[in-house]
């Protein structure tokens, strides 16, 4: 199955929100591998989702 760069945009996102299957998450791999911009922007997304969900915990212990 190959995936166009739109498709795995949505992938991407949509794997912000739930838990991506194994089917889906070997596509984007795929992807990934032959196509640098959309791997380098869901790099770049899972690490602003990291920072956010560290800035969250931060921000829960900080009104302790
Ligand atoms: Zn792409």
């Amino acid at each position: 199955m190959m995936l166009s760069c739109k498709e795995a945009t949505r992938l991407v996102s949509q794997g912000q929100d739930r838990s991506l299957g194994f089917g889906e998450r070997a596509a984007l791999r795929v992807h990934f591998a032959i196509c640098r911009g959309c791997g380098n922007a869901a790099r770049q997304l899972e690490f602003l989702r990291r920072a956010m969900a560290h800035l969250a915990e931060h921000d829960a212990t900080a009104e302790r």
